[in-house]
């Protein structure tokens, strides 16, 4: 067996080792015995380094021009194309979803590159109007300074580049930290930023647990701007470590999102999507289907059919082309999953598929666990409120379209709804009133594109957008810009009354 990747980080245009010289090991999931590799275990140390690097390339790139500033992601972009089979099949290996869904994974991030590369000659401010004679007025879009983004693993190359992309084209320099279970993904994508050329000290990565790494970035007074994906209990932890020095922080958190299905839907087309919604990425979405408020009148039919298309999914090493559903990230994950299962049998859900670890020759070395479906739920049960993040759905039955409305939004979460009906009425009423950041109207709660926000309302976010043009907004600070061409003082409110 060849000898492990060891990688290092990237500070200052170098790959070096952590300042402690330790290295944790990046397992692969669908098969805890293999090592994709070892990577630096870093400390407050290598972020005070980085951050060092980045605030120093912030002088300068800030006045790159931002249309070459696109050049270098139109290349970086480029070189992710070109490489997209492979990095999906990396992906898969420390992740574990399967390849259709790493090779998504990693055309999100070739798409956001793309479009902030096309930002460069964009970024427009507007012009208006003075009061007063002879004046000019327009704003224009500056940088903030050093970013520091902080990621989870179940999206380790499309979210970095949610983050990193927008933040370079607007002028500021990065320090990321992937999470400790997938750092392989946004290692590759930081490599491909440096082929194209991206200036020493513009992007760094710094590797580590949350604790060493994520806490010293949020801590840091250099770093103006952080930028977190993850669990809502560690974005609260973010959010109080910025707040005293007033850091702009972006929160992107967890999710409880729910289906609703019409007597009148499609039903096949529901079923489809719930399937999809539910068990895509083994349900380790912050957008994954996991309560579904059925209408009694098609609950029956609805709950047979999801229940045995589930069963039928093929669970497995998403390497292999056959397998439709991978593993969980981890021990914990499968562990959070079990603890969930008993709550919702304890609580008195009908437990009608699933329910259980997956044991056998070819699940006993990763993190297997059968899709599940419980029925019956009740909309307050702890298992139709809490994010479970994993292959659990909870059929909700409703007696009407208000009902389930009511049900939809009775969480605290807020980040994406769908709901399956042929009545435009119904579904316009659902698009205002779904108290979500995205809401789908006969597709799943998956599914989002580059060019439109991303982000919750509730305690899934913070009031930040990722994606298209929200995230300029994140990235860069409005400057209001007066010219007066008078030749003589002029006087605001006063001069011109
Ligand atoms: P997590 O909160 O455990 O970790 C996220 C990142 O934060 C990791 O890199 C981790 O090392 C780091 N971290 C941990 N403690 C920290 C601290 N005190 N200070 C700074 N950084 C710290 O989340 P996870 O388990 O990696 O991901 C799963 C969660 O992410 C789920 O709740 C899911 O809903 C959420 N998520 C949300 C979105 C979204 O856009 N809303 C997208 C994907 C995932």
């Amino acid at each position: 067996m060849a000898p492990p990747k060891i990688h290092k980080n990237f500070i200052h245009g170098e790959w070096v080792e952590s300042v402690s010289g330790e290295a944790f090991e990046n397992l692969n999931p669908a098969n805890r015995q293999e090592l994709v590799g070892l990577f630096p275990r870093s400390t407050a140390e290598d972020v005070n380094r980085a951050v060092e690097s980045a605030r120093e390339a912030q002088r300068s790139w800030r006045l790159f021009p931002a249309p070459k500033r696109g050049e270098i992601l139109f290349r970086a972009a480029r070189l992710l194309l070109e490489r997209k089979e492979t990095l999906a099949e990396q992906m898969t290996s420390e992740m574990g979803k399967v390849l259709d869904e790493t090779r998504g994974d990693v055309q999100e991030a070739i798409d956001m590159t793309f479009y902030m590369a096309g930002e460069g000659r964009r970024q427009f401010g507007q012009t208006t109007p003075s009061e007063l004679a002879n004046k000019f007025a327009m704003t224009v879009r500056s940088p903030i300074g050093v970013c520091g983004l902080i990621t989870p693993w179940n999206f380790p190359m499309a979210i970095p580049s949610w983050k990193i992309m927008p933040a370079l084209i607007c002028g500021n320099t990065v320090v990321i930290k992937p999470a400790n279970d997938t750092p392989l993904s946004t290692y590759n994508l930081v490599s491909v930023l440096e082929e194209a050329g991206i200036p020493r000290g513009v992007v760094n990565l710094v590797t580590g647990y949350g604790r060493d790494v994520g806490v010293p970035i949020t801590a840091h007074p250099d770093v103006r701007v952080v930028s977190f994906t993850g669990s809502t209990e560690v974005g609260r932890e973010v959010s109080k470590a910025c707040a005293p020095d007033f850091k702009h922080v972006c929160l992107e958190m967890g999710g409880k999102n729910a289906m609703i299905v019409l007597d009148d839907a499609n039903l096949e087309l529901a079923i489809e999507g719930a399937v999809w919604g539910a068990f895509g990425t083994t349900g380790q979405r912050c957008t994954a289907t996991s309560r579904i408020a059925v209408h009694k009148d098609v609950y029956k039919q609805f709950t047979a059919i999801l229940v045995e298309r589930a069963r039928a999914l093929h669970v497995g090493n998403g390497l292999d082309r056959a397998v439709q559903m991978g593993p969980l990230i981890n021990e914990s994950q499968v562990q959070t999953v079990e603890r969930y299962v008993e709550i919702g049998k304890n609580e008195g859900a009908k437990l009608l598929t699933g329910g259980q670890r997956l044991t056998g020759i070819a699940y006993d070395c990763g993190f297997f666990y059968a899709p599940t479906v419980f029925g019956d739920c009740d909309p307050k049960m702890r298992i139709a409120q809490e994010e479970i993040f994993g292959p659990v759905v909870s059929l909700i039955p409703v007696d009407s379209f208000d009902q389930a409305l009511e049900v939809a939004n009775g969480v605290v979460y807020g980040l994406s709804s769908a709901i399956y009906t042929r009545d435009v009425n119904k579904a316009f009423r659902a698009m205002r009133d779904l108290e979500t950041g995205i809401v789908y109207v006969n597709a799943p709660t998956i599914g989002a594109e580059t060019h439109l926000p991303f982000g919750g309302v509730k305690q899934t976010g913070n009031g930040h957008r990722e994606a298209a043009v929200a995230a300029l907004d994140f990235y860069s600070e409005w400057k209001s810009l007066y010219i007066d061409y008078s030749d003589r003082l002029q006087r605001a409110q006063i001069d011109n009354q």
